[in-house]
């Protein structure tokens, strides 16, 4: 058995037994399944939209050079940088490189699980910058030292009580454990470090090719400041986030707050188009763009499992899996956990490695029926289990 399996079923074993943390994310989803079943009811025909937002993601997936191409040459002719990176490493050394070449020293950064995905914190760390997480939840867990727990909820493991202590240890500061007060804290340090930042740094939820627009998603309003205040901002988006037309933000934006959130809408949706213009007040002076492969086009050459790259990392897959709210996030020891990462991290690390993942399911079905692109999880995580067998039987 490779070490990856046996450190998971290690950490399932603890995780599992830890009844306190159990609770805790079982309380946690209830609410989100109340909430999201409340707003996907307000919705004309949900198995519609379903339908619907499948067929765009097969239609952005069908034709990805074209768009990825339009893409960049309109975000380009509005004066963005647009560099292409086929591995992690490839995208390092970009981000790395624009960084050191403008003398970076501080870099605030919001929600990007691609930058996850190629661990971009310590390698800007290793080259003397600091780096600090914008997003609440991340800030959280950075504090701690420890990876996002949930695509969405990074921080969604911990109590009122553990995030105060951990606060008062690390920022000495933390007046109770109110969510609100404990929220003002981490804005007084961060408001500093936004002004402070030579760069920002962001993911992106979309890609919208018909304009050559990144479209950023959140809640805080924090990936608007990390986009705003630093006078250079890279973008980090994988291949797949592509969709063709800017109307079709009007079928994504509230599946992805519904299915992801519970919510309608999510509290701030923001186009990017480039660097500042002239006469506009605000916006980096310089806009760049990274586009990341690192094993989407692999995936997209294999017929079976290719709508995997529909995936607008929502979480909702996660949210109902009975394994993930049993062994959680971190026992995974992957980037994307729950049934999404199941599938597709065999695929970005490699199967002998990973096949595993692919039993970490009851095969129940509840992530297929949860996603709101229609992602056949279940079925390519058993499509898993048999390329594993053959490619490796032991
Ligand atoms: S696979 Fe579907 S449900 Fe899971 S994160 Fe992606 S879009 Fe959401």
């Amino acid at each position: 058995m490779k070490a990856a399996a046996q450190q998971f079923l290690r950490d399932a074993a603890r995780q599992s037994g830890d009844v306190r943390q159990r609770g805790l994310i079982q309380t946690a989803l209830g609410k989100y399944e109340l909430k999201r079943d409340e707003k996907k009811a307000l919705f004309q025909d949900w198995a519609g939209a379903r339908q619907l937002a499948g067929e765009r993601k097969r239609e952005a997936m069908a034709h990805l050079d074209r768009h990825l191409e339009d893409f960049a040459r309109r975000l380009e002719a509005r004066g963005a940088q647009v560099h292409w990176a086929s591995t992690a490493q490839q995208a390092l050394s970009i981000i790395v490189g624009i960084a050191r070449g403008r003398q970076v020293r501080s870099v605030v950064k919001s929600k990007a699980m691609t930058a996850e995905e190629i661990h971009l914190n310590p390698a800007l760390e290793e080259a003397g910058m600091e780096v600090v997480e914008s997003d609440l939840g991340e800030f959280i867990v950075q504090l701690r030292k420890e990876p996002p727990y949930h695509i969405v909820f990074p921080a969604m493991h911990l109590t009122r009580d553990e995030i105060r202590d951990l606060f008062e240890r690390e920022l000495g500061d933390a007046p109770s454990n109110d969510p609100e007060a404990l929220t003002m804290v981490a804005r007084r340090v961060l408001r500093r470090k936004y002004v402070e930042a030579d760069l920002g740094i962001t993911g992106a939820n979309f890609a919208v090719a018909e304009t050559g627009m990144i479209a950023l998603t959140e809640n805080e309003g924090n990936a608007r400041l990390t986009a705003a205040l630093p006078r250079t901002m890279i973008t980090v988006v994988g291949v797949e986030k592509v969709i063709p037309r800017l109307a079709d933000l009007a079928l994504f934006w509230p599946m992805l707050a519904t299915a992801g959130a519970g919510q309608l809408l999510s509290g701030y949706n923001t186009l990017y188009g480039g660097p500042r213009q002239p006469g506009e007040p605000d916006g980096p002076e310089e806009f760049h763009v990274v586009l990341l492969d690192n094993g989407r086009t692999a995936l997209l050459a294999d017929p079976e499992q290719r709508d995997a790259l529909h995936c607008i990392r929502c979480g909702a897959c996660l949210n109902v899996c009975p394994i993930f709210r049993n062994v959680g996030g971190h026992t995974y020891g992957t980037t994307y956990s729950g049934p999404i990462g199941s599938v597709i991290t065999p695929h970005l690390r490699g199967l002998q490695e990973w096949k595993h993942l692919s039993y970490a399911s009851s095969l129940c079905g509840a992530c297929t029926e949860a996603c709101p692109v229609k992602i056949d999880l279940h079925h390519h995580l058993l499509q898993n289990r048999r390329n594993g067998m053959a490619a490796h039987p032991r």
